[in-house]
């Protein structure tokens, strides 16, 4: 079989451990169409193809020399909050524009080790905190299936990227639906495993307890391998889970039999638009029809999700964010003394949204505030938790809605609290550590726009294998996500 850019990250792979194919001549065909539509989609901050061609050779020097690698010549496209050596790594704001990385994050490395070239980094919302990449400093992103819509966020790049050709695997990190909403968005799979699995060392923080590394691809197979050569222990990371891992990429399934998926009260459809709720419901009867029995469980928390979520990521934004003062990394704005050249330098560097973030993590931190909001959200964010274990006691899985809506116009969603509520049914799972993904469940006419459709499903603890074979067995007889392909006017 010949390879294009429409080959899955495994069929690349394949193909060039069995020396059909140079990890140098896929490289080619990527970059060519990188050049050839990036200018319409926005995928790429920076594309690093001089990198990208030195690593594509020395893939081809191990497999040359023997060496069977899982992801072999597998090109890559990087969220800009994750640290690559000799790069620039922006968080897509003026305030790191500059900053190059003096080291490679983990889940990167791991990557790399595995054969993967990187294509290049990818925009995102400033420091990951959007739901639509609009609030990048440094460019605009658009969705390949329809250039004036957002392509979500906060890992909008790496959707688009993926979406578009642009890379076979997008690296995505997701604090409350960043891996997951733009998943579905851009018609793809995107995965965020249990917190703990991927290192967080190399990951630009935003909200420490949350934030969790994971892939973005065009099939579950491709997901699995990728989870599969990020995940595990790393002594560089305090919060990395010294666990025993199951290879994934081996557990995929074709039917769902014996399995029981829970169905959320909470998430009724009928909140839902009358087009995106008949694809949910044709999802769970198909769930039904590969074999798996649908219970109804509860989740009577999952509504304070929002406002939990939003006092504990800007408490810990704000704490994490306080190094970026002008010393040690990116923008200094000069003044006449040490506060005010940190007033300047955060004034200049930082844009609307993440400013709104630290002044409320801020406040909410404060003496006198922090009983009455921090500490009540880490309780709610204990009783999520504790309505998922119940929740488990009863099923295997959770399926329900990635999104409440298509991709949206850019623009369109003006107010910060519009935007927040985009995350309404990946919150959830975000604070209870849970694995969760979004695979393609159909498609949407919004105007002359056909749009993707996503189905979240959400596993226990460490059950990634349970979760990525479920998916996969749904894919498989699905088959949603080929039924429609971008169309991209192509630069020549
Ligand atoms: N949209 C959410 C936020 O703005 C989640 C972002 C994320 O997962 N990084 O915080």
């Amino acid at each position: 079989m010949s390879l294009s850019v429409e080959s899955t990250a495994a069929e690349i792979a394949r193909a060039v451990n069995a020396r059909d194919a140079s990890a140098r001549e896929i490289t080619e065909t990527f970059l060519r169409h990188v050049d050839a539509v990036d200018g319409a989609v926005g995928a790429y901050l920076r594309v690093e193809g001089e990198l990208a061609r030195a690593v594509a050779a020395n893939v081809d020097a191990r497999v040359g020399a023997g060496e069977g690698l899982p992801l072999a010549g597998v090109p890559l496209a990087v969220k800009d909050n994750m640290c690559l050596i000799g790069t620039k790594t922006t968080c897509g704001s003026r305030i790191l524009e500059n900053w190059t990385a003096p080291y490679t994050s983990t889940a990167v490395q791991r990557l790399l080790d595995a054969g993967c070239v990187p294509i290049g980094k990818t925009n995102l919302d400033e420091f990951a905190m959007g739901s639509s990449c609009e609030n990048s400093a440094l460019g605009v992103t658009r969705n390949p299936y329809a250039l004036d819509r957002v392509p979500g966020g906060s890992s909008g790049g790496s959707a688009a990227a993926v979406a578009a050709r642009e890379a076979a695997i997008g690296m995505g990190s997701d604090t409350g639906g960043s891996i997951r909403e733009p998943g579905a968005f851009c018609n793809l799979v995107g995965f965020k495993p249990t917190y703990g699995r991927v290192s967080r060392y190399g990951l630009v923080a935003f909200a420490s307890s949350l934030d969790q590394i994971g892939p973005l691809t065009r099939s579950v197979e491709d997901a699995a391998l990728a989870y599969d050569a990020m995940a595990g222990h790393d002594p560089c990371d305090s919060t990395s889970l010294d666990r025993p891992l199951e290879r994934t990429a081996t557990a995929l399934r074709d039917n769902l039999r014996g399995m029981r998926i829970g169905i959320v009260r909470e998430f009724s459809l009928d909140k839902l638009d009358a087009p995106l709720r008949a694809a949910y419901e044709r999802a769970y009867r198909d769930l039904e029809e590969l074999g798996a029995t649908l219970v109804d469980v509860a989740l009577p928390t999952a509504d304070y999700g929002i406002a939990t979520y939003y006092l504990i990521a800007p408490a810990e934004c704000s704490a994490n964010l306080a190094r970026f003062d002008g010393v040690r990394y990116g923008l200094q704005v000069a003044a006449d003394d040490v506060n005010g050249m940190y007033e300047r330098t955060r004034a200049a560097g930082f844009g609307p949204e993440v400013k709104r973030r630290v002044l409320i993590g801020t406040y909410a931190l404060s003496s006198g505030y922090y009983d009455a909001y921090y500490v009540r959200a880490q309780k709610a964010r204990t009783l999520v938790a504790r309505d998922f274990a119940s929740a488990f006691e009863r099923c295997d899985l959770i399926a329900s809605p990635a999104t409440s809506c298509p991709a949206f116009a850019l623009g369109a969603k003006s107010d910060p609290y519009s935007m927040y509520l985009m995350d309404y049914y990946t919150i959830p799972m975000s604070l209870a550590g849970l694995p969760a993904l979004s695979v393609p469940c159909g498609w949407v006419e919004e105007g002359s726009a056909t749009l993707p459709v996503g189905l979240q499903l959400c596993a226990p603890h460490f059950a990634e294998a349970v979760l990525l074979g479920a998916a996969h067995a749904y894919e498989r007889t699905t088959r949603h996500a080929g039924r429609h392909a971008p169309r991209l006017e192509v630069r020549r």
